[in-house]
């Protein structure tokens, strides 16, 4: 109780002198068009937990990049309604989120199935390290989060890794609620990724074949969809679509006819 107390008179004050003032909220609202069919209720829950998201977390500009305020926040908004109904410990046990301004080389050296190593190199977009930082290509975000790019934003899908990897092992299962069951989790989610390798051997995948990849990838895709084309994902995956809006916790698909009315 005292805690409760405690907490919400840290979050007030957060709100009155935090990065994200009235101005800068507007903005966004304005700006981001994820943020758009949110209803007043849902807006200001958003706010509250972008506003704490941002005074938790420690966001890095590498490579010369300065991060502003708008900047951290078109990060911080889209990370946050994503656990608009989960709530910020969703994403505990880990700080850093490090922006390049541009995509990313990362070297790395990997086994292969018969265990020789060979050096690897990698162009990213983005990147979620399972108990360390979140990783980003501020040009990658900017382009998903301020236009509509149906299927795909890097913001959703690296922070989807994170949900994912919060109960141990980034395994495209992330923590269910009590009332979810598990195999109807499993056999929604292992059924639609193993039509989907099926397409993707014949070139022909109804969503973006890199869910083929393995499970978490899986996870992470269809979570873009769920945000950002919970039409598409509704129409070519329902029983996906059902647990996602299970797991989230809520209903875009819901709220955009609500908008269209
Ligand atoms: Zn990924």
């Amino acid at each position: 109780m005292l805690l409760d107390w405690w907490n919400r008179r840290k979050m007030l004050r957060a709100l009155r002198k935090g990065p994200v003032t009235d101005r800068l909220w507007r903005q966004l609202r304005k700006e981001l068009p994820l943020l758009r069919p949110l209803e007043v209720n849902e807006a200001v829950k958003l706010r509250e937990l972008t506003t704490l998201f941002m005074e938790e977390k420690r966001f890095n500009g590498v490579q010369g990049i300065e991060l502003d305020d708008r900047m951290k926040a078109i990060i911080a908004s889209q990370a946050c309604l994503m656990i608009l109904r989960l709530g910020l410990e969703s994403y505990s046990g880990w700080t850093e989120i490090i922006v390049y301004p541009e995509i990313f080389r990362v070297k790395r050296t990997v086994a292969d199935e018969s265990g020789i190593m060979h050096e690897q190199d990698s162009n990213l977009s983005g990147e979620s390290w399972e108990r360390g930082p979140l990783i980003l290509s501020w040009n990658e975000v900017e382009r998903d989060s301020l236009q509509l790019h149906k299927g795909r934003n890097v913001v959703i899908h690296e922070f989807a890794h994170k949900l994912d990897a919060l109960n141990g092992r980034a395994n495209g299962m992330p923590p269910l609620h009590p009332d979810m069951p598990l195999e109807k989790w499993t056999e929604a989610l292992s059924r639609a990724y193993d039509k989907l390798q099926r397409q993707v051997e014949h070139h022909h995948a109804c969503i973006n074949p890199y869910a083929a990849t393995n499970p978490a990838e899986f996870f992470a895709v269809v979570s873009e969809y769920f945000f950002t084309a919970p039409e598409i994902l509704e129409q070519r995956c329902w029983e996906v679509y059902g647990q996602l809006r299970a797991y989230y916790r809520q209903d875009p698909l819901a709220r955009l006819k609500e908008i269209e009315r």
